[in-house]
C-alpha cells in the first residue's frame, strides 16, 4: 500500500471518528481547508518528489477522500495549488464564506495556517464584502487560472455580503472572538495538527473558535503517518496518539535526561538500544525510528514522545518536542518544550498587564558579537508600556527551569536575556522567505530557534525596541 492510501485511511478513519461518533455532520456539506501545495519535482530517475501533502491534494485520493466522506472542499484545485499563499489564502476566505452556510467544520493540516489565515483576513474582509456583493474578484488576484478558477463559482449575492459585513463590524469591535462560529454559523468543529510546535497557537485559535471544539489531528511525517488521535473530544493539551502499527515498523529509541548537566554533551539525552513496539513503557520517553514499506529504512524521526498509555494494547503516546537541543550556550540546555513554558509566562504578563497580544515567536543563541545570552524575538499586536515589556523580558529570564541555565546566568557565564520586539508583519516576511525557498505552507512551522543568517538578518532589521533582563539583579 502506498504511503498515499496510508494517508488517505487515516484521514478517512479520523473523520469517521469525528463525524460519525464524536461531532456528526452533514453529508453533502463544505470543508474549509486552509491548504496549499508547494511544487513538486522530477529526479533524475524521473520519480515525483515533493511533500506528502502536496501529493496528496494533488492525488485522485483527495477527491474520492471528499466522495466517500460526502464533505466537499470549498476551493478548487487551482487555489490549492496556485503556488502563491497570499492569494491562496484571499481565495480560500473567500469561498469558505460564499459557502458558509454549508461548512462542516474547518481544517488545515498545521493550526499556524488557520490562525495566519484569519489574522489575514481582519484586514481584508471589506474586500471580500466587496467580492462577494458583486461576483468579483479584487485585482490582488492575478493568477489568470486561479481568477477563472474562482469566478466561475461565485455569482452576486448582496445580501450574503451584507450580512458578513454586519457580523464583521460587530466582531471587529470584540477583537474577533468568536469569528469561526459566528460567521460559519454550521461548523461543528475545528480541525487541525495543534500540539508540539503548534501549541502556542492554541489560545489565538480558541479565540476565533468561540467554544466550538478543537479536534487536534493525528501525528504524522511525510516520511510516514504515526498515530491517530482516538480521543477527539479531548482539548489539545491533553491529546495522545495511539500508534497504528500497520502505518510503518516502529521502533522506540529509549531517551534518558540523566546528563543534564553534562557540559560536552550536545543533546540532553542519553539513548539506549530501540526496542519494538510491544515493549514500550508506560511513563517513558522515546525517540521514534521507523521503516517504511515504500524505501525508507530505520528514519530517525528526531521527535521525542512520551509513552502515555495503551488504547487496545497500541501505545498511545504524548508529543514531548523535536528531539534537538534548541538554545545551549554553555551548560545549559533548553529544549523547544522549555522555550514554551517560558514564553507562555512571559506572554501571560503581556496579555493581563499589557492588554497586548504575542503573535509569533522565536529565538537565538546569541554568542559572536555579545556576551553568550538568548535572544528571544517577539511580535506582538497591540501597544504595551515599555515598562511591561521589560517585566516579561525579566518573567522569562527568570523562568528558564534548566539548572545549567540558572547556574550560568548566577555566575554570569551567561549574559541577561534579550527581548527582541519586531515590528507587526515580520514573521509573515520570515514565512515568505521560506515559502520562496521551496517550503510549503501547508507543512510550515516556524523555527523556534534560529542560526539562520537571512532569517536574523530579517528579524534584527525589524527589531524596533530591545530590552536586557534584570531578573539576576544587572
Ligand atoms: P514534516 O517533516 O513536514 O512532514 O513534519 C513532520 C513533523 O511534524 C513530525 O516529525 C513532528 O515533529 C511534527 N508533527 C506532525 N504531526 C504532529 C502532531 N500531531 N503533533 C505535534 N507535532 C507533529
Amino acid at each position: 500500500m502506498s504511503l498515499i492510501h496510508r494517508i488517505l485511511d487515516h484521514q478517512t478513519i479520523n473523520s469517521w471518528t469525528c463525524e460519525k461518533m464524536v461531532y456528526p455532520t452533514r453529508e453533502g456539506g463544505r470543508i474549509l481547508e486552509f491548504i496549499y501545495s508547494s511544487k513538486q519535482f522530477k529526479t533524475k530517475g524521473g520519480l515525483t518528489v515533493g511533500t506528502a501533502t502536496t501529493h496528496y491534494y494533488a492525488s485522485e485520493e483527495f477527491k474520492i477522500k471528499q466522495e466517500k466522506t460526502k464533505c466537499f472542499t470549498c476551493s478548487p484545485p487551482e487555489v490549492i495549488s496556485g503556488g502563491d499563499y497570499k492569494q491562496s489564502t484571499y481565495c480560500h476566505l473567500l469561498l469558505g464564506l460564499y459557502f458558509c452556510d454549508q461548512v462542516e467544520f474547518i481544517t488545515s493540516t498545521f493550526a499556524y495556517s488557520i490562525v495566519q489565515a484569519f489574522r489575514e483576513f481582519e484586514g481584508v474582509w471589506r474586500e471580500i464584502c466587496d467580492d462577494i456583493r458583486q461576483g468579483t474578484l479584487g485585482e490582488r488576484i492575478t493568477s489568470p487560472k486561479m481568477r477563472k478558477a474562482v469566478l466561475a463559482i461565485i455569482s452576486p449575492n448582496p445580501s450574503l455580503a451584507s450580512r458578513i459585513e454586519e457580523s464583521c463590524t460587530a466582531l471587529e469591535t470584540l477583537n474577533w472572538l468568536g469569528l469561526i462560529a459566528k460567521l460559519w454559523p454550521s461548523a461543528k468543529y475545528v480541525y487541525s495538527i495543534m500540539t508540539g510546535s503548534m501549541q502556542p497557537y492554541s489560545n489565538k485559535l480558541r479565540h476565533y473558535a468561540g467554544g466550538l471544539a478543537l479536534v487536534s489531528a493525528d501525528y504524522g511525517s511525510t516520511e510516514s503517518w504515526i498515530g491517530a488521535n482516538v480521543d477527539p473530544h479531548l482539548p489539545p493539551e491533553d491529546v495522545t496518539f495511539a500508534v497504528i502499527p500497520t502505518f510503518s515498523y516502529f521502533e522506540f529509541m529509549p531517551l534518558y535526561r540523566e546528563n543534564r548537566d553534562c557540559s560536552s554533551a550536545i543533546d540532553d539525552f542519553i539513548e539506549d538500544e530501540p526496542v519494538p513496539l510491544s515493549k514500550v513503557k508506560v511513563g517513558q520517553e522515546y525517540e521514534i525510528v521507523l521503516t517504511t514499506f515504500t524505501g525508507l529504512y530505520r528514519c530517525r524521526l528526531g521527535d521525542v514522545v512520551e509513552v502515555a498509555g495503551f488504547h487496545r494494547g497500541t501505545p498511545k503516546l504524548n508529543f514531548i518536542c523535536r528531539r534537538k537541543l534548541i538554545l545551549t550556550i554553555n551548560i545549559d540546555k533548553n529544549t523547544e518544550k522549555d522555550l514554551q513554558l517560558v514564553v507562555e509566562k512571559g506572554s501571560q504578563v503581556l496579555t493581563s498587564k499589557g492588554g497586548a497580544e504575542l503573535v509569533d515567536f522565536t529565538s537565538h543563541a546569541e554568542v559572536e558579537n555579545h556576551q553568550g545570552h538568548y535572544i528571544i524575538y517577539w511580535e506582538i499586536k497591540g501597544e504595551a508600556e515599555d515598562g511591561i515589556l521589560s517585566e516579561c523580558c525579566n518573567e522569562m529570564d527568570s523562568s528558564f527551569a534548566d539548572h545549567g541555565y540558572v547556574v550560568s546566568r548566577k555566575t554570569s557565564s551567561i549574559g541577561p536575556l534579550e527581548l527582541c520586539v519586531v515590528k507587526i508583519g515580520t514573521f509573515k516576511k520570515i514565512l515568505d522567505y521560506f515559502i520562496g525557498n521551496g517550503s510549503a505552507l501547508s507543512q510550515f512551522k516556524t523555527p523556534r530557534c534560529t542560526s539562520n543568517q537571512e532569517i536574523l538578518k530579517i528579524l534584527n532589521g525589524s527589531t524596533t525596541k530591545r530590552f536586557l533582563s534584570t531578573a539576576y539583579g544587572y
